[in-house]
């Protein structure tokens, strides 16, 4: 058999690039604003003429082409944004590809003026099928205008698939409201046969959106915004009263580009939890910036689809600050908020001032010992006890007394059935305690009297509670505060671990977990402050457990993480050992948006009424 193989013929080639990159007539106004975009336009014109089908019409006031460039254009892979390969991990333009204009020239009629500011006179090109019919020079503004007709008009199998008119337009404003949004600064029109659609003026986001959206949606935006060393996050979401039957108030952004993401859908659609009517989708406006070599936008040729380095640490920012902001507006219907008045404020809260929360722990302990004495050495532990004293305080933990205390004097509880059960260590505290009205049963319970009888409060869930709760808050905002081991702990790691350990190690390293890894060995350098020594190593247990079950609930790596760190710091020896003590782990309890329920959904306090009270009496 002979040869058979030959190059396609460029009109070929181009038609079959057109059958990627257009796929109806919104991908035309899609890459034509985008185009116009990077040439730096400030204001842009669309016109439209029976959902595209007629006339696609874009004039913008960029930079123009010289005589030249407006020729070269229409080839294939002819592109003025890319040069070199490392060019595509540091792009800031919309377009990169150089495919649209020979995609477009290949399946339309298209007419193109254009000018640059240093010539007077600009050019026409009118370009059918690949092929130039007609090039002239012309009297044009600065900047340059496409007129798009007889879309597909050599592709009947794709002329034939358009849908109803009323589709097909409502994909091109789709595709121009993703624009509009992603460029505020922009003048912008769409006009439909003869109907203006948009006339949107230069605004700031919040009423870009209100512009595009309706007039009421200014009072049901709440603000989002959020920077990190990794990413920065800034929009709107939509109150999840006016979530929508539809998914149609969704958008996401990075560098200006929106994108579509059903992963951070996911994160922004779980932080809604619970507070959205069945059928509702949450609405968002969310723009990320992310180190352009961070991100790969040469998926897919439409550029919807965008590879993120760090998913996974993105997912949970977007997660926690949507949170934080349902939370902070008080949109969250929080069951704690209807059962607050039920349980009332402890008396000793209400009763006195509030006190600066203290909590009193053992610096001196020793793991390596089984009985301590308090200060007796920091040897051992790998960190000082200023250390500790600093990071407790900077999580929010309270003030802690590092005075020396009698040790001797302690009552230890030698049998906490259910603290053992759960594997905390008991507590230890002062034998007064039970003379004054707040105090500790068996080493586990405070127990204080409230305006309707007795609350009881788990003492280990709710220091659980207040460490994930101060964590989870500010972990996104800075770094939580790690403490550097004087001897760094060791610890052999499979395959799959040290996999986990690099995927999430920018996440890890904002939770105080610094290390590296060498062969399989994996040395931890720094942890976080509110860890002791003797439960670091549990708590690493404790992430790759979390982090390596696989599911994930699609990637909620924080609040695992989180709740890990929260799980080894509430081991954390404590001595209750002043009624002041108690009253400033209530109050910090009760600072948590939810002092309920632990983060692990255990229940943290109990109440007895005086109605139950009473009836043991009867
Ligand atoms: P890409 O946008 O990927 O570079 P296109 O086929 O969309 O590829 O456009 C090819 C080139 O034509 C662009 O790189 C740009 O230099 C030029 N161009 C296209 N549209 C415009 C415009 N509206 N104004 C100025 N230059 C343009
Ligand atoms: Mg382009």
């Amino acid at each position: 058999m002979s040869d058979i193989i030959k190059l396609l013929p460029a009109n070929i080639a181009n038609q079959i690039a057109a059958g990627e990159v257009i796929q109806r007539p919104a991908s035309v106004v899609k890459e034509l604003l985008e185009n116009a975009i990077d040439a730096g336009a400030m204001a842009i014109d669309v016109n439209i003429k029976d959902a595209g089908k007629t006339l696609i019409q874009v004039v913008d006031n960029g930079n123009g082409m010289s005589p030249s460039d407006a020729l070269f254009c229409f080839q294939r892979h002819a592109t003025s944004k890319v040069s070199t390969a490392e060019d595509l991990f540091s792009l800031t333009t919309k377009g990169f590809r150089g495919e649209a204009l020979a995609s477009i020239a290949a399946i339309a009629h298209v007419e193109m003026k254009t000018r640059i500011a240093s010539n007077d006179v600009g050019q026409a090109i009118l370009i059918e099928g690949s092929e130039i019919k007609r090039k002239e020079d012309v009297v044009c503004p600065i900047g340059t205008s496409f007129e798009v007709k007889n879309l597909f008009y050599n592709v009947p199998a794709r002329r034939n698939f358009l849908k109803r008119e009323s589709t097909e337009f409502k994909h091109i404003q789709d595709e121009f409201d993703r624009i509009a949004l992603a460029h505020p600064d922009l003048y912008l029109t769409l006009t439909h046969n003869g109907s203006e659609i948009y006339n949107l003026h230069p605004a700031v986001l919040r009423k870009r959106i209100v512009n595009i959206f309706g007039v009421n949606s200014n009072d049901r935006l709440v603000p989002i915004e959020e920077s990190t060393e990794i990413v920065s996050l800034k929009g709107f979401i939509l109150k999840p009263e006016h979530a929508r039957k539809t998914r149609g108030a969704q958008f996401l952004f990075v560098n200006n580009r929106f994108f579509k993401s059903s992963f951070f859908n996911h994160a922004v659609t779980k932080a809604f939890d619970g507070l959205l009517k069945q059928g509702a989708f949450p609405g968002y406006f969310l723009y990320l910036s992310v180190d352009t070599q961070k991100i790969d936008v040469n998926v897919h040729p439409t550029k919807t689809e965008i590879k993120f380095e760090e998913e996974k640490f993105i997912y949970s920012i977007l997660l926690s600050s949507i949170k934080q902001a349902l939370g902070k507006y008080n949109i969250a219907p929080t069951l704690e908020f209807e059962q607050e008045t039920s349980f009332d404020i402890p008396h000793t809260m209400r009763s006195k001032h509030t006190v600066e929360p203290t909590i009193h722990i053992d610096t001196g302990f020793n793991p390596f010992k089984t009985t301590s004495r308090p200060n007796s050495a920091n040897s051992g532990t790998g960190k000082t006890k200023e250390n500790i004293t600093k990071g407790i305080e900077e999580q929010g933990f309270g003030s802690v007394d590092t005075s020396n205390s009698d040790w001797e004097n302690f009552y230890t509880i030698e049998e906490e059935s259910d603290n053992i059960k759960e594997g905390y260590p008991p507590i230890n505290m002062d034998d007064t305690m039970e003379n004054i009205s707040t105090f500790i049963v068996k080493g586990s319970y405070i127990i204080t009297p409230s305006k309707s009888g007795l609350m009881m409060i788990h003492v280990r869930r709710a220091i659980e509670q207040i460490v994930y709760s101060s964590i989870h808050r500010s972990f996104i905002i800075k770094p939580i505060d790690s403490q550097k081991l004087l001897f760094p702990l060791e610890r052999e790691v499979s395959i799959n671990e040290i996999n986990l350990w690099n995927e999430n190690s920018s996440i890890l390293k904002q939770l105080g977990y610094h290390g590296e890894i060498k062969d399989n060995l994996l040395k931890v350098n720094s942890v976080p402050a509110v860890i002791q020594e003797e439960s670091i190593s549990n708590s690493l247990d404790e992430i790759f457990q979390g982090i390596g079950f696989k599911e994930l609930e699609k990637g909620d790596i924080a609040h695992t993480l989180v709740l890990a760190i929260a799980k080894s710091a509430a081991m954390k020896k404590i001595n209750m050992n002043t009624n002041e003590s108690i009253q400033a782990l209530i109050n910090q309890l009760f600072q948590c948006e939810n002092h309920t329920y632990s983060p692990r959904n255990k229940k943290i306090i109990e109440t007895i009424t005086l109605d139950e009270i009473q009836y043991k009496f009867k």
